[in-house]
């Protein structure tokens, strides 16, 4: 699945269904999963082969005394190979800045793993006509060297008003914030990963509205909450990206 990713991210959930039956009906699915930590081992043993396991969240130090927290290595041990990292649940409840996100990537690259890093502006912020100025802002802030030895990067857009409210961007704020997003990349990040990273939308995605927001093909895919967590209806986006991309 080159630069093309769905991707689960069941916040502290779990499938209702459980792990077995969700990973059991992605066994012809190219979708990546981030289970709450405890349960990466799991995950990663007993999903199938053309499924990415990953890790919500991680520390913003190495190691030491840091009670509670979980290192991108240690999640490596755990079998993650990617880390969602600035996610706005982390920004907004745990008040997580960007210099402490920039740190959090930067130690994810440093273990070698992908960084899929959320970013997106709140409702106040849209309502003011400045979004896309933030987008970039945050971009800007997450510039850390260790983006030289990076591999891949994914973008997630996740506008705030937008994620679990049910209430999903148009295709049109998806278009504009995505190629301000490009732009920014451009400007602030090194040139050969901006030009690979995948961009994907969050918040809100539903079997019922993807199509729509895969019309103009400016993402590259999404990531998805309350969606994912019934492997029906992650299916069916899985299926409407296939379809999508097997066209372009
Ligand atoms: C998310 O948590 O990243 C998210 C996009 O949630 P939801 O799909 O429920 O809006």
């Amino acid at each position: 699945m080159p630069n093309r990713y769905l991707i689960a991210n069941w916040k502290m959930n779990l499938p209702p269904e459980g792990i077995e039956s969700f990973l059991g009906a992605m066994e012809d699915a190219d979708v990546a999963v981030a289970p709450p930590c405890v349960y990466l081992n799991e995950v990663a043993a007993s999903a199938p082969k053309n499924v990415l396991v990953g890790a919500q969240n991680c520390a913003d130090q190495k190691s030491g005394a840091f009670t509670g927290e979980v290192s991108a290595d240690m999640l490596r041990d755990c079998g993650a190979r990617f880390v969602i990292v600035g996610h706005s649940e982390r920004r907004n409840v745990y008040g997580e800045s960007d210099a402490l996100i920039a740190r959090k990537l930067a130690l994810v690259i440093d273990a070698g793993l992908m960084p899929v890093l959320c970013i997106g502006e709140n409702q106040a912020q849209r309502d003011g006509g400045y979004a896309t100025a933030f987008c970039s802002d945050q971009l800007r802030s997450s510039a850390v060297p260790q983006l030289a030895n990076a591999s891949e990067v994914v973008i997630a857009y996740e506008p705030v008003w937008a994620i679990g409210t049910g209430r999903n961007a148009t295709g049109e704020m998806v278009a504009e914030i995505a190629a301000a997003i490009r732009d920014a990349l451009g400007r602030f990040w090194p040139a050969a990963l901006a030009r690979r990273a995948p961009v994907l939308y969050g918040g809100s995605v539903t079997p019922d509205n993807v199509d729509d927001l895969l019309a103009r093909g400016e993402i590259d895919g999404f990531l998805v909450g309350g969606a994912s967590l019934d492997s029906k209806k992650f299916l069916a986006l899985a299926g409407a990206m296939k379809t999508r991309f097997a066209t372009t």
